[in-house]
């Protein structure tokens, strides 16, 4: 190709372009992004949210200077459509960009509820902005949804003398990324971090300084956060690709869209990814963004020569004073095992096995350093491992 243009200008649309060039492209890049701040990263924007107000930025922390790299970054300018043509690829964003192979790293955004407009979010750094001007000490917070991102602020704001509530619809925290059995092992994180938290809680409606539940419970709040998952940023595609439910587009192994021609790449929060090993794996989470431009350059540019790296699925997250680690994707049906007390000071973990075998699907490590580097080694070969399930939970014994 001779003009890439790139969509987005978040950690997959930087690793991109740092990609591209590192592999030798020396045509025409051009990138777009929604937001009027250069591209910066956004897990600081939780776990930093009151004792860092600067944006992150990606060229400071990844080295990476997308504005050094590229021919053209446009910043404040959203891409509003894409057309897909025999001869190339059109973006239109207030004017015709016109480009041989398009890549679509538009990211995610909230999930906001219809009836919680006095809710605030949490994806942008305007919203962290306009969140940490609201949190002074014994404000009152009001937390819906206890996954990654509620949990460390409700962590934060805690810490820093707010008055935080977490209203959680499941039965336990982070059940929707660890199951309900798991993520009880966490429940009592919260207590101890000063945090209330109400499991089981249907939220019925958000006034202004008041969240209701279905119980006739009325949680007295100056701040009210949804924090209740992130989707696909794609709606400004339209009809042009094919679309999941959720929005996210269907790639191969190289990042390119299914059911569109190769000139036509999705990669990081956009992106539900092929993978040998896993399956379909949905963005959503840092090191997807980070590891999946390096083999969509290589693929556009080449071909893959070699197998894709085909990266195990990782997030990571600190909430309420403990480190979690994750890697593979658990699902429902999965057997768990424990591995260790998880009221020990020596940390856990937690397996993930295909129901009645021995094929570890997934790890998750607490305050465990010393198993995160056994978790990713065995995730490293082109199958899932298999382990003796006994061995795997006996913490005495090294995981691998
Ligand atoms: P993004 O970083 O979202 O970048 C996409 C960019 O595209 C955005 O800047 C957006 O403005 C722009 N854009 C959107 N629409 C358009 C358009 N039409 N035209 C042009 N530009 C557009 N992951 C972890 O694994 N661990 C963590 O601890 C963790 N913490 C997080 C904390 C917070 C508060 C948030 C919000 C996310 C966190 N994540 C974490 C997730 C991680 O940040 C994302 O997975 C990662 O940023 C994805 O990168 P991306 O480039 O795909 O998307």
């Amino acid at each position: 190709p001779r003009r890439i243009v790139v969509v987005g200008a978040g950690l997959a649309a930087t690793q991109t372009v740092g990609a591209l060039r590192e592999r030798g492209f020396d045509g025409h890049l051009t990138v777009l992004g929604a937001e009027p701040v250069p591209p910066y990263d956004r897990p600081p924007l939780s776990k930093h949210l009151l004792d860092r107000p600067e944006p992150t930025l990606l060229s400071h922390e990844l080295g990476v200077d997308v504005q050094s790299l590229a021919d053209e970054v446009h910043l404040g300018r959203p891409a509003t459509g894409l057309t897909v043509s025999p001869a190339g690829v059109e973006i239109e964003a207030g004017a015709t960009i016109g480009a041989d192979v398009a890549i679509i790293a538009t990211g995610a955004r909230a999930r906001r509820v219809p009836g919680w407009e006095h809710a605030l979010v949490l994806h942008t750094a305007a919203d962290a902005a306009a969140l940490r001007a609201r949190l002074t000490p014994g404000a009152r917070l009001a937390v819906i949804g206890a996954g990654w991102i509620g949990a460390e602020v409700a962590g934060v704001a805690a810490a820093a003398g707010v008055e935080v509530t977490v209203l959680e619809a499941a039965s336990a925290p982070l059940s929707g990324a660890l199951g309900a059995q798991v993520g009880a092992l966490a429940a009592p994180w919260f207590a101890a971090g000063g945090v209330r938290l109400v499991t089981d809680a249907r939220v019925t409606r958000v006034d202004e300084d008041a969240v209701h539940l279905a119980d006739g419970e009325r949680v007295a709040a100056d701040v009210v956060l949804a924090a209740v998952g992130a989707l696909p940023a794609t709606a400004w595609l339209g009809d042009a690709l094919p679309r999941e439910p959720d929005g996210s587009l269907l790639v191969d192994e190289g990042y390119a869209v299914l059911g569109a021609p190769r000139r036509v790449r999705a990669v990081g929060d956009v992106a539900r990814r092929r993978s040998h090993r896993h399956g379909w794996v949905p963005g959503g989470h840092w090191d997807g963004a980070l590891r999946g431009p390096v083999d969509l350059a290589a693929d556009l540019l080449t071909g893959l020569e070699s197998q894709p790296t085909d990266p195990v699925p990782y997030v990571f997250s600190t909430q309420l004073g403990h480190d979690l680690t994750l890697f593979g994707l658990p699902e429902p049906g999965h057997d768990v095992v424990l591995r260790g007390d998880a009221s020990s000071s020596e940390g856990w973990s937690a397996l993930w096995f295909r129901p009645g075998s021995s094929t570890l699907a997934a790890v998750l490590t607490v305050d465990r350093p010393r198993d995160v580097g056994a978790a990713r080694r065995l995730f490293a070969a082109r199958d899932l491992p298999r382990l003796d399930r006994d061995l795997a939970g006996d913490v005495g014994v090294p995981l691998r």
